[in-house]
This record gives C-alpha cells, structure tokens and sequence, in this order.
C-alpha cells in the first residue's frame, strides 16, 4: 500500500547511513507481492518508471501547483509559501493535507495513475488527472507522490542501494543482480527475478527496445583526458535523433529513445538494415542524420518526423543515414558487456559487410591528449556535427545510465552579458538561497527575458547574490523573487534556438553563468540584436537560410516540457 511505502520512504529518508537504509528497504521489500514489489523497487529508485521505459509524465512544477490546488482548494499563495518555506514542493504540500490515514491505495493502482499521465496529452487533462490523483492522499502520501514525479526522491536512495537491498532482501548475490539489472535496465524485472531466484535468466531480447546509454557534459579537455586516460575514443556528435535498431535476417525494427518504434519513418535504414541482418541478428546503437554525403541540419530531419505519409519527395528531401556508434547484441547473444574496443570491432565486422550508406559507423579516432581533443572537435564541427563524445574504451555499455565512461564535449560558441529579472530559490543544498536566474536582453528599451541558468556560480557567489537579490526583491510568488534588473550575469551557451518559451522569441541551449560582470550595468547588456546576429551567423555556418523571425516560426518547437518556464515575464 502506499500508506507503507511513504512511511518506509519517510523512515530511510530519516537516517545518513547506508547500511540503515539498506536494512529498512530489505524489510520492506520482502512483505511485498510480485505486483507491489515490481512498482515499489522502481519508485524508491527515484521515478515513475524504471530505466529501460523513457516514458515521461511530462509533468511539471507549475501543473503540480495547480493540481495540488484543485484537489484540495488550497490557493496558490499558501502552495508556494509552504513550498518555499520547505525548499522543496513535495514537503510543502505534505503540510497543506490531510494528515490523518485514509484508504490508501495500492502502488499498482498508483502506478496506473503514472502510466496514464504519461499517456494522455495536454496539460489541462494531465491537471485533471492529477488532482484525482492528489484527492485521495493524505500529507504523507502526497509528499512522495510529488517527489516521484520530480524525478527528485532525496531520501539518500540510488538504484545502487535499491540493488544491494534487494540483494539482501532475496539472499542473493550482489553481482548477479547488478548484471539483471543492467540487461533488463529495469529494477522493478530484477526485483522479480532476484525473489523467483532467476537471476540467470535475465536476457535481452531481440525486438524489445533496451535503455540507452547515456553522455555527461564535460567541458574541459584536460579533464577529460584525466578522467579517461590517454587511450580513449573520440566520437563525432551527431545532432539527428538517436535510434536503437534491432534486425534477424528478414526482421528490422527502429526505435527511438523513447522506445518508440519508428521503423516506418525510415524506410532507406530499414533497407539498409535489413542488407546487414542477412544470416545475421543484432542491436546498434546510434544516431539517424539528415545526410545527403555530407551532415544536413537537425531541421531536415524534423520535416521527416512532422509528416504523416512517407512520400518519395520526402525521402529526397530530407534523405537520411543511421551513424551507429555502438553494438548492444550479435548473433544470439548480448554483447554489451564485452569492453568497448572488442563492441567497436565487432560492430565494424558486422557493418563492413554491408556498404550501404544508409548505415554507416560513425567518425572515431583515439582521443591522446587535451589539445588532440581539440583537434578532433574543430574537425567535428568542419563534419558540421555539434562536437564530440569521448568514450572510455576500456567501458562496458550500461543501458539507461548517465556515467563518466561517455563524456559530451561541446564548446561554447560566444557568451551574452545579460540582466538578472528573477531569482528563484534552489534545489538541495541550495534551498535556502536564491541560485536560480531568471535572465534578459535588450530590446529597445524593454527587456526581454531569454533564458534561466543554474550553474556556474560558486557557494560564496550564490550567498552574496542571494543577499543582494533579496534587497532588490520587488515581489516574491513562491519560491521565486522578481527583481530590480541590477545585476549582470555574463552567459555562456551552445546554441541560440528560435523558441517560444522566452518573450525574447530566443532561447540558449546549455546556458550556464560563466561570471558576475560588476563592472556592466543594465544599459550595457547585450541586445537583442546581437542575439540575431549571433542567431543568423550559427545557420550560415549550417547551411541554411535564415527563415522569417522567430514570431513567424511555430513556437515551442523544442521545448521541453519538464522545463517549461514557471518564472512570471519580468516583461509581460
Ligand atoms: P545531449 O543530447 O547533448 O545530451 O547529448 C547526448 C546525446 O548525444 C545522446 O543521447 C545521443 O543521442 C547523441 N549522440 C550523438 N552522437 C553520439 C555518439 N557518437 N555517441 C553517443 N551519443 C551520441
């Protein structure tokens, strides 16, 4: 019941060590049925489903407010007071319910209530559903409820402790469940295997999509070498869309990161795929990219997704090849724990065969040294790809996991001097100051927000902003301050991108503060204008014509929807 899963959930958040928190969590695993021991091990790892389903809720702060208000009538004022009072919404809430038990409900049927979310579009049916969710809870319930669907549970859980408390739990060895756990990329089926003691039996299975693996931002190139000593890979960055495609001789399917298939999509890889699954079974990884015999940009492709019909204009239109950077299964078994320099000659083996260029192997050189890296990148970038992704070659391939072993490189292109609008209070160890920024450009004379940023700063930074931004505060609405625009952050980014999120109609990829500039005030701030500049100098380097401004484009083209912008427009 979830009235016992908050409780635990409550418990292990209570204690620092490990050893307690593993000794609760087998004790609780080992009452659960199959159904509710499947759910909860998925649940305690952090989220709403496990690892190899990249499923969203697509749920994010602000329908979670008006949910918790619509099912309780409580006023958003008191929501953000509490939450900002906590640091974090799910403890927040917990004080606004009920505190007394009710008819709990099963994980399963919470579970249910997960799974619909994610598959119901629009933010006012995903309200809805919330609230119906959240009416039936009480505090306690409530707050975990939250926390799962943040994908944010600090109570000091990570799968590793889920793992060795199942371990525990089930008398079985620690190492066989991690290897389950990696093949099915899914706690909840090793939890299941670990009881039925089956471990063993952990497959992966052919035409049953596997999480992907996963790259960390790394933006030094001496790090990067100290992190993967001097005999690492270097792969060229695609930007296209990263697929997953299984084949057996006549057999292909395609999915995509979502585990979604979309084979139909791409008739030409199929094809191509179908050439290399002669005598032959196997799982690439990799990414398809709008491709002509050189890289095309990522808008290309996007026409490819927009289209019902597959027609032939299409297809020339924006022709397409599969980059693979990796191999996952071959010829009957997996392969993904075989070390990275055996996975690459094995996948070059498989492909060599089939010269079709619909299906290629993706640029790889060894990466020796910092300035080699740096190298390799402005060759990457000559490719028009978007940088580099440098591999331990030593690695095995865990599904689902965002580990040190792949390392993204990508480098800043220029950087914006910007006002701060809004300052919003932090996450964790940064509840209690404001390390959030809310930030403008010039226009004319307006300002016109164009991005939030949370890195960058240091502890000491963050405490004298924290300070300052108090002071200048021109009216808080929960956990976030409008302020004064005094102060000017210099910003780093990727890219500028055309989006509605901002009323700039701009947005950053990756912006993150690289200083404080004291030394600029508001009306030395870059305009909006240079964004433009920069905007425009981006798609002459891609090869493509500048299109219309950016109210002509669609808005919310690549938004993400757990990032929409909650800060209130300092300029609206
Ligand atoms: P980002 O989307 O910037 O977080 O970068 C991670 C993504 O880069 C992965 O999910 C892949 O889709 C993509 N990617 C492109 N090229 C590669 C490559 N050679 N190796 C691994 N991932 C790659």
């Amino acid at each position: 019941m979830l009235a016992d899963f908050a409780a635990v959930a409550q418990a292990i958040s209570g204690t620092k060590k490990k050893s307690v928190k593993e000794t609760l969590l087998a004790a609780y695993l080992i009452r659960l049925d199959d159904a509710e021991l499947e759910r909860a091990v998925v649940f305690l790892s952090g989220g709403p489903f496990p690892r190899r389903d990249e499923r969203v809720t697509g749920i994010g702060w602000s329908t979670i407010v008006d949910a918790v208000s619509d099912a309780w009538s409580i006023d958003h004022d008191s929501i953000f007071g509490a939450a900002g009072r906590h640091g974090d919404l799910g403890d927040g809430v917990a004080e606004l319910f009920p505190a007394e038990e009710r008819r709990s409900m099963t994980l399963s049927q919470l579970g249910d209530y997960f799974d619909r979310l994610a598959a119901t579009p629009g933010t006012s049916a995903k309200r809805a559903i919330l609230a119906e969710l959240l009416g039936g809870l009480n505090g306690q319930e409530a707050r975990f409820v939250i926390k799962i669907l943040q994908n944010e549970f600090r109570i000091g859980l990570q799968e590793g402790l889920v793992e060795s408390a199942v371990a525990r739990a089930f008398g079985r060895p620690l190492t066989d469940v991690r290897r389950a756990n990696m093949l099915t990329a899914d706690i909840g089926a090793t939890a299941l295997l670990a009881r039925a003691n089956a471990l063993d039996s952990a497959v992966m299975t052919l035409f049953h999509a596997v999480g992907l693996m996963l790259a960390q931002p790394e933006e030094d190139p001496e790090r990067i070498i100290d992190t993967l000593g001097p005999d690492a890979v270097a792969d060229d960055k695609y930007d296209g869309i990263r697929a997953q495609i299984h084949g057996r001789e006549q057999e292909v399917r395609i999915f995509s990161r979502t585990l979604d298939e979309i084979t139909h999509r791409f008739p030409e890889i199929e094809s191509a795929a179908r050439g290399v699954a002669k005598g032959r079974s196997f799982i690439l990884d990799g990414e398809i990219v709008a491709f002509d015999g050189r890289i095309l940009p990522f808008a290309t492709i996007q026409t490819r997704l927009g289209r019902r019909k597959v027609t032939p204009k299409l297809l020339m239109d924006a022709p397409v090849s599969f980059f693979a950077f990796d191999i996952l299964y071959l010829d009957g078994g997996p392969v993904l724990e075989k070390p990275l320099h055996e996975r690459l000659l094995l996948l070059r083996e498989l492909i060599a065969g089939a010269d079709d260029s619909a299906i290629r192997i993706s640029t790889q050189s060894p990466a020796i040294s910092a300035s080699h890296i740096d190298e390799l990148f402005d060759a990457a970038r000559d490719r028009a790809n978007e940088g580099l992704v440098i591999k331990d070659i030593g690695s095995v391939y865990t599904p689902g996991r965002r580990g040190k072993s792949w390392l993204k490189y990508k480098k800043a292109m220029a950087t914006l001097d910007c006002v701060v609008t809004a300052a919003e209070f932090g996450h964790g160890k940064r509840r209690n100051v404001l390390s959030d920024y809310t930030f403008a450009v010039r226009r004319e004379d307006d300002l016109v927000n164009i991005g939030k940023a949370y890195s960058g700063l240091t502890d000491v930074e963050i405490a004298s902003l924290t300070e300052r931004f108090l002071a200048i505060s021109t009216g808080r609405h929960g956990p976030v301050h409008l302020v004064r625009p005094e102060v000017v952050v210099e910003i780093a980014f990727d890219r500028i991108q055309v989006s509605g999120r901002h009323k700039s109609g701009y947005a950053l990829r990756f912006p993150r503060i690289a200083r404080i500039r004291d030394d600029k005030t508001v009306e030395q701030i870059s305009t909006i204008d240079e964004v433009r500049r920069i905007y425009e100098g981006q798609l002459k380097r891609e090869g493509v014509r500048a299109v219309g401004s950016p109210s002509d484009t669609a808005p919310g083209g690549d938004v993400d929807p757990n990032e929409i912008d909650i800060v209130p427009q300092a300029d609206s």
